[in-house]
């Protein structure tokens, strides 16, 4: 156990980077002082209760989370008039969390002897006429295993010389038949990027590997996102940790190389160790860039993230064999990054075990696979939305008569870095001492909220 007085800590950011590493922390005897300059937690992962939202908090919440709602059924404002969000809780857009990541977030509440309950699904795949569930059958499996198993177990050095490799690549040496469509479909959605040129193989696959670990491939927490954040938060406070919102941090303060404290509301607060967990390409907003050498300024400013059209259906009606189910879709020759876009339509949320929707209603939540300028084109979004309404279509055909709204969120910072071949993760320690950077843009197992959990847990594991 550390002495208090000799390590506090300041996190910046009260997402799930933020709020696992000021579990892990806390317990480990760091005096932890949370900064958040929304007034909710969550961050990205940000959970809305309908039945007190109002217009403006709703657009504030995904305008400074990236995101704005392109097309909406009736129009925002008669949502809001007629209250059609109450009893709902939504999040910014769509969020299933990838397997592995459920046994990484109770592995972190097991040390505090508390859990999450998620609902979980394996995947199938939306055709036109007809589904697949899940994906991959017995006999599929069987198959393709040996190639699966060959890239899925291979050592870390193996994987390192697979990072450069893209997926086309890999496709063009391995991907016949149903493992073609394995890698050109999972690729995608594991890093939420269309083109295969861009994704790289070994990451690809040390993201695979870790959705084998303990529970199915994707799962959605009973209650919404927020739960996570509560009982994180919970944690931290009755651990000594203390959590302050709308606290936005003007400066990190540095001298000499090395870290001081924060500057808060025109005060410097002083800490030995100070970590930030926003968003990468913005650091440099809070942070003098003259203190850092000029390459890493330059490696930060050049990341770029990755973007989708998500939506959210309310429908009166969800046919029997689909509730609890995740799909993937794959719609070719569509013009954007990489030609085919995938998707993903969940009916986890649908489901009344998940907690999210008035008794009677179903909330489907789905995502389009697109860049983050594409997130921004009002016409590209237009195309990704008929894409989605179509492949909702396939599954329930006369969907629109069972429906009461849908929201198409659209975000341009879904990853805050994307994992891809020409994207260099910065590593969690900086070149400034005692200041380090976590989130879903380091380099960490796993995409998006896996990879904020896991950077938290490889700092507190390896770093403090
Ligand atoms: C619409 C949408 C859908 C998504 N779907 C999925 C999904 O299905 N699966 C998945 O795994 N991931 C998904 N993601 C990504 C996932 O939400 C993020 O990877 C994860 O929530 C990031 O957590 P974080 O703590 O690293 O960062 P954030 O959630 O961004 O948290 C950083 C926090 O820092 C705060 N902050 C920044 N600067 C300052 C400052 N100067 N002072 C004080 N506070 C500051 C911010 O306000 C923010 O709350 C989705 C994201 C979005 C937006």
């Amino acid at each position: 156990m550390v002495t208090k007085k000799n390590k506090s800590i300041a996190i910046i950011g009260a997402g799930i980077a933020g709020l696992t590493a000021g579990a892990l922390l806390c317990k480990k005897g760091y005096d932890v002082s949370i900064f958040e300059k929304q007034s909710t937690l969550g961050g990205r992962a940000l959970a809305l209760n309908g039945s007190n939202l109002t217009i403006d908090e709703y657009k504030k919440a995904l305008a400074s989370n990236n995101c704005f709602v392109p097309f909406s059924t009736p129009d925002l404002q008669t949502i809001f008039e007629k209250k059609l969000f109450d009893n709902y809780y939504l999040d910014l857009g769509y969020h299933a969390i990838g397997g592995g990541v459920l046994s990484n977030l109770n592995d972190v509440l097991s040390e505090f002897n508390e859990s999450i309950e998620f609902l979980e699904s394996y995947v199938g795949l939306i055709h036109s006429n007809h589904y697949d569930f899940p994906f991959l059958s017995k006999i599929d499996k069987l198959k393709i295993l040996p190639n699966i198993l060959r890239l899925l177990f291979a050592s870390e050095h193996t994987l390192q010389k697979l990072d450069s490799i893209s997926i086309t690549e890999t496709i063009n040496r391995y991907g016949k038949g149903k493992m073609k469509h394995i890698l050109e479909v999972f690729s995608r959605t594991i890093t939420t990027v269309n083109n295969l040129d861009r994704i790289s193989t070994g990451e690809m696959f040390r993201a695979q590997r870790n959705l084998y670990r303990g529970s199915k491939p994707v799962g959605y927490p009973i209650g919404g996102l927020g739960s996570i954040h509560e009982k994180l938060a919970e944690i931290i406070e009755s651990h000594g940790g203390s959590i302050h919102l709308d606290a936005n941090v003007e400066k990190i303060l540095i001298e000499n190389g090395r870290v001081k404290g924060i500057e808060h509301n025109g005060k410097k607060q002083f800490f030995e160790t100070v970590v930030y967990s926003g968003l990468l390409q913005h650091l440099f907003r809070i942070a003098d860039e003259s203190k850092f050498p000029e390459p890493y300024v330059e490696m930060m400013k050049s990341l770029t993230g990755t973007g989708s059209l998500c939506a959210y259906y309310s429908l009166n009606d969800v046919p029997d064999d689909i509730i609890g189910k995740t799909f993937h879709f794959i719609e070719r020759d569509c013009g954007v990054d990489g030609n085919d876009a995938v998707g993903m339509i969940d009916f986890m949320s649908a489901s009344s075990d998940s907690k999210i929707a008035p008794n009677g209603k179903f909330l489907v939540q789905s995502y389009l696979i697109c860049t983050p300028s594409e997130a921004k084109d009002k016409k590209t979004l237009e195309k990704l939305k008929n894409i989605l309404d179509l492949n909702l279509s396939y599954l329930i055909s006369d969907y629109k008569k069972s429906l009461n709204w849908a929201i198409y969120p659209s975000v341009w910072h879904l990853d805050g870095v994307a994992k891809t071949i020409d994207n260099k993760k910065p590593q969690i320690q900086t070149p400034i001492e005692n200041f380090y950077v976590i989130g879903d843009g380091v380099k960490a197992m796993g995409i998006g909220f896996n990879c904020s959990l896991n950077s938290s847990r490889k700092l507190v594991d390896e770093y403090l």
